[in-house]
């Protein structure tokens, strides 16, 4: 018999290294944390059983801010993303990802925006599919964009500024949260504001480490904040953040004084 060669996903990640590197944030030092295979999903997917791959995804976390994140993708292009991660198989990990999600959102900015609605540009950003806009444009907001670099058919750059940037569930996928932070800010009107969800780290954290259900590569949780990471990432442009709860934010400059929504 000749020699077996293990065959695996032809994934490449970066090598993990135990010096200390500055954080993604706060460029605090960050000790290695943790370690998660590539296959682990969110805790909401852990009864799908999936297979391990053999690929360790080590994890980070920031002294100073508290910010845990992983490095092994910094070297990944957009194309390396949608091949291993948000592929074909992504929904399976993220089942809320096409409808539901999209829908309750679009209900909850109709909540809180509906008597401005009409003069209202709305710009979804890491949008996905479309469909949270196409829900905002029938319940009658005068503008609604949809912006995402990982779909083909949003990757268009939007136009000018909106009044209302919404951002759900994407800034935990960014390798390069402040790069994306800062794009996101360039599409803010001012006075106008972010509305955008990702769950913030619990005080418990360090019981459950990188076993915090919300940690999971393979569902591309690979950039997890604490509100002062937020606050630290946001106030580099100027913004305030708002913890509204554990996994819903508003960040601003300055409020529109028509909405009327008085901010802690
Ligand atoms: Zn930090």
């Amino acid at each position: 018999m000749g020699k077996k060669e293990l065959v695996v996903a032809t994934i490449t990640v970066r090598s993990p290294s135990s010096a200390n590197l500055a954080c993604k944030i706060c460029h605090g030092p960050s000790v290695l944390y943790g370690v998660l295979d590539f296959n682990h999903p969110c805790e909401e997917q852990k009864h799908l059983r999936v297979p391990l791959v053999g690929i360790p995804i080590y994890y980070r976390r920031c002294e100073t801010c508290g910010f845990l994140f992983t490095d092994a993708f910094d070297d990944w292009s957009l194309d390396d993303f949608k091949t291993h991660i948000y592929n074909g198989d992504y929904q399976i990990f993220d089942p809320h990802y096409c409808d539901e999600r999209p829908n309750a959102n679009a209900g909850m900015v109709m909540r809180i925006w509906g008597p401005q609605k009409t003069a209202m540009r709305v710009l979804d950003y890491g949008g996905g599919n479309g469909v949270l806009c196409t829900a905002l444009r029938a319940y009658g907001f005068k503008e609604a964009v949809t912006y995402d670099p990982m779909v083909q058919a949003y990757a268009g750059q939007p136009n000018g500024r909106f009044d209302l940037v919404t951002c759900f569930e994407t800034l935990e996928h960014l390798p390069d949260p402040m790069d994306g932070i800062g794009k996101i800010v360039k599409c803010v009107a001012d006075p106008g504001a972010v509305l955008y969800s990702t769950l913030i780290q619990p005080d418990d954290i360090h019981n459950y480490g990188v076993a915090w259900w919300y940690v999971g590569p393979r569902n591309g949780h690979i950039s997890i904040f604490t509100k002062q990471a937020l606050e630290v990432a946001w106030a580099k442009h100027g913004f305030k953040t708002v913890v509204l709860n554990p996994a819903l934010h508003l960040a601003y400059r300055n409020l529109p004084p028509g909405w009327n929504l008085t901010m802690p």
